[in-house]
């Protein structure tokens, strides 16, 4: 699935820059609408119903010049998100990010990478001699606009060569040929985020597909990265345990059986909140997630707002379900948790 904008509006002083500069070449083209931003507004994007918003949102790219602000913290994953893009070209209907940008869900490439990357090696140096973590993929997918930046490959061989660091980013894109051969030294992780054909075909609409990731995992992998699969939102409906059975089958047929490395599991149930569901029926008003309160436990959260997730016994049954199999399958790999 290669992402295609429609519309690209570039900052002005983005295309002082070089990834500035050969976006504007890229995309310059009769098939694509270009702007210049005079403000800091962007008021280019058209749309005249939730669902049409949404769609031209994910249709525009914005070329920015990050200032030099602190970077977010990460917890608990990681101690920092590190800052190259914003937004995805995904459109899951169940994502988290849906609540988080506005009715017309642009994607923001910063463009000065070199800047931020001085910013990175600031934070490690102030917390030397302890380790610093940094997610990539924190508020955003960089798989999809890494052809058109190549910042993160420069962000992985950047952390590759600073001992006192980490990185790490998740994933529902096979794009990965251009973080191929280069000098990570086994300082990244990347997940790939999977699910069972089903929910992938009903409800991940423009991501690759289930064997496409899991080809690309097979081959970062062999790149000598270190790999993991967040599995979920798991869903329960009729068959979900022979689809996702099935799902763990054709993970470890690519990976092959002797897998040395250690494979993390992260495997989370599905749960939404009041204000997700909303947002989820503005956009999607026929979607089939289920987002029913009846057969949901309300779990308050962490920062303050709950959460429905599925009942104890269905949360029981699925926990089991996940351990006994990835166990059996995947000797090696390590369950970090299941939600
Ligand atoms: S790929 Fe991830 S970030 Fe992108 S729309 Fe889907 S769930 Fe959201």
């Amino acid at each position: 699935m290669i992402y295609i904008p429609k519309r690209v509006l570039f900052e002005e002083k983005s295309l002082d820059y070089p990834i500035g500069k050969n976006l504007y070449k890229i995309f310059n083209n009769k098939d694509t609408e270009i702007h210049i931003l005079k403000s800091n507004r962007v008021t280019q994007i058209p749309g005249d119903s939730p669902l049409n918003q949404y769609v031209e949102g994910k249709n525009s790219l914005v070329i920015r010049v990050r200032k030099n602000q602190e970077f977010q913290s990460c917890k608990p994953s990681a101690h920092y998100q590190l800052p190259l893009l914003s937004g995805c070209a995904g459109k899951c209907e169940y994502c988290y990010l849906n609540t988080r940008f506005g009715n017309k869900p642009y994607t923001t490439i910063y463009v000065n990478v070199d800047d931020i990357l001085q910013k990175v090696k600031s934070y490690i140096e102030e917390r030397k001699p302890e380790l610093t973590l940094f997610e990539a993929a924190a508020t955003s997918d960089p798989i999809p606009f890494e052809q058109y930046t190549g910042s993160l490959r420069k962000a992985i061989e950047f952390i590759g060569n600073e001992e006192m660091a980490k990185l790490r980013l998740v994933t529902k894109f096979s794009q990965i040929d251009s973080l191929l051969g280069i000098k990570h030294n086994g300082r990244t992780t990347i997940r790939f985020s999977i699910n069972s054909k089903k929910i992938i075909d009903e409800y991940e609409h423009g991501t690759s597909s289930l064997k496409d990731r899991i080809d690309a995992s097979k081959r970062i992998l062999d790149d000598g990265y270190n790999i993991g699969f967040i599995i979920g939102p798991i869903i329960i409906y009729e068959n979900w345990k022979n689809n996702y059975l099935t799902m763990l089958n054709e993970l470890r047929d690519r990976l092959g059986q002797e897998i040395d490395s250690k494979i993390s599991f992260e495997v989370i149930s599905h749960r939404f909140t009041t204000a997700a569901k909303n947002k989820i029926l503005e956009i999607f008003p026929n979607t089939t997630l289920p987002m029913t309160e009846e057969g949901r436990k309300y779990k308050y959260g962490q920062f303050g707002y709950g959460k429905y997730v599925y009942e104890k016994d269905s949360l029981e049954d699925m926990k089991l379900f996940f351990k006994d199999n990835i166990k059996t399958l995947f000797p090696k790999g390590e369950i970090e948790y299941i939600i």
